[in-house]
């Protein structure tokens, strides 16, 4: 700091006399006791201007409570850049323009003045406040960049606090229904993150018990706050939980309910795929790991941002997988290849299995094996013959283009269907009724 931001004036600093006692300078009382000179001098009026306003900055940021904000801004930073035209739609920062455009706004004097002028070179500290949060950046640099991005330090706490209220004010609960601490809001942070598609936010919310879970913002109201839009992880908590239900002999469905999932989750984490699935979910906790100091302090990875994408990625699938299923025209089987190719992201799917374990998991409730998908065959053509009676078996099967050899599973469903038909039509065909009179 240069100027005082109160009266505007510039900082003084002592000449005579210095009385230095254990370390500390005794400063006297009156003002004609002491001689002292201005520490900078002969300044233009739009310089002077400036070291007001950054001066005013420090001033607030000062008097703050929690600076989280302030040093985790990498991740909104990175928005801002974003929405000014900085970041290449490969997510890349348009560096040497962001250094052009900033040496402008403050101009060279000042920026010297300060040592603060970036050098002109990718390892410039604009460079890496921008990039990676392996590189410590000087608060005041990082006010700077804070200043020419926002207009001002105040300015970019009320965008932080857009941000922030967009999942509502935290703490936020913990939505793991397996822990004594269900629904209680325990949950400290809550990441932001923004899909590169669509814009919309996305918030992760990762509690101590292992349990984390995102959802796709802005909350609209406040019962929001207990939507739990995907679980990314159950935790160790939730997984001892499953295993004592079962072991105590409760059903996969009311271990379902208990623990709040559906029965195909409670089938799949009790098949064996416990193993594949903790698995998986350990890989996605070390990655974790391994950027927590940059998450920490806020980054966006600037590199395909793979959790994110296969957040995006588990929704459309899901949405599709959905639409396929109540579709009432004649039924196409779920299958990777449909569903890829449905939504435009086949390749994705096909090429980058590992890294999508939360679509991969999505998609595998609601793939159909051969037998599975007869069965839904059966039912819709039973559902499109409806009123004709009695039902034919073979006008069943040729209706839901059987070929002969399918399993006992579909030949159950087929006399199930032609059962409920017997049962129900006498009281609705018209051609009975009439008989009945
Ligand atoms: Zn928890």
């Amino acid at each position: 700091m240069k100027v005082c931001p109160t009266h505007g004036y510039a900082l003084q600093r002592i000449t005579s006399p210095m009385s230095e006692r254990h370390g500390l300078t005794a400063l006297p009382i009156s003002r004609d006791k002491f001689e002292s000179i201005p520490i900078i001098m002969n300044l233009n009026e739009r310089v002077k201007g400036q070291l007001l306003r950054i001066a005013s900055d420090i001033q607030l940021l000062i008097q703050m409570q929690d600076t989280q904000v302030f040093y985790n801004s990498r991740r909104l930073l990175m928005h801002r850049l974003s929405d000014m035209g900085l970041v290449t739609p490969g997510a890349r920062v348009r560096q040497r323009k962001l250094q052009e455009q900033f040496v402008t706004f403050y101009g060279r004097e000042l920026l010297n003045m300060l040592e603060c002028a970036p050098q002109q070179n990718d390892h410039s500290w604009l460079a890496s406040a921008t990039r990676s949060m392996r590189n410590v950046v000087h608060p005041l640099r990082l006010m700077l960049l804070l200043r020419y991005l926002y207009g001002s330090f105040s300015e970019f706490l009320k965008r932080s606090d857009q941000e922030l209220a967009l999942f509502g004010k935290g703490p936020w609960p913990c939505l793991n229904k397996a822990a004594g601490h269900y629904r209680e809001d325990i949950i400290k942070e809550c990441k932001v993150t923004r899909c590169s598609d669509t814009g919309q936010p996305v918030g992760t919310f990762h509690c101590a018990c292992g349990f984390s879970y995102s959802r796709r913002g802005p909350d609209q109201s406040e019962d929001d706050r207990f939507r739990r839009g995907r679980i990314k992880s159950f935790g160790s908590l939730w997984e001892a939980r499953l295993k004592g239900y079962l072991q105590a002999g409760l059903s996969y469905r009311s271990t379902a309910i208990n623990l709040g999932v559906d029965t195909n989750t409670v089938i799949k984490y009790a098949d064996g795929n416990t193993t594949r699935h903790t698995c998986c979910l350990k890989v996605t906790g070390k990655k974790n790991k391994v950027k927590k100091p940059s998450t920490l302090n806020g980054c966006k990875p600037v590199r395909v941002d793979w959790e994110l994408r296969d957040l995006e990625l588990s929704w459309q699938v899901e949405e599709t997988c959905k639409e396929l299923m109540n579709d009432q025209s004649r039924p196409v089987r779920v299958r990777v290849a449909t569903i890829g190719k449905r939504i435009g992201k086949l390749s994705v799917l096909e090429k980058h299995k590992d890294r999508l374990p939360i679509t991969m998991n999505i998609l595998s409730n609601y793939l159909e094996s051969v037998s599975q998908f007869q069965i839904r065959r059966v039912r819709w053509a039973a559902k499109q013959m409806n009123g004709k009676w009695p039902l034919k078996k073979w006008k069943l099967v040729k209706k839901a283009g059987l070929r002969p050899g399918y399993s006992p599973e579909v030949e159950d469903e087929i006399s199930r269907c032609i059962s409920y038909n017997t049962l129900i039509s006498p009281l609705t065909s018209t051609e009975v009724t009439q008989w009945l009179h």
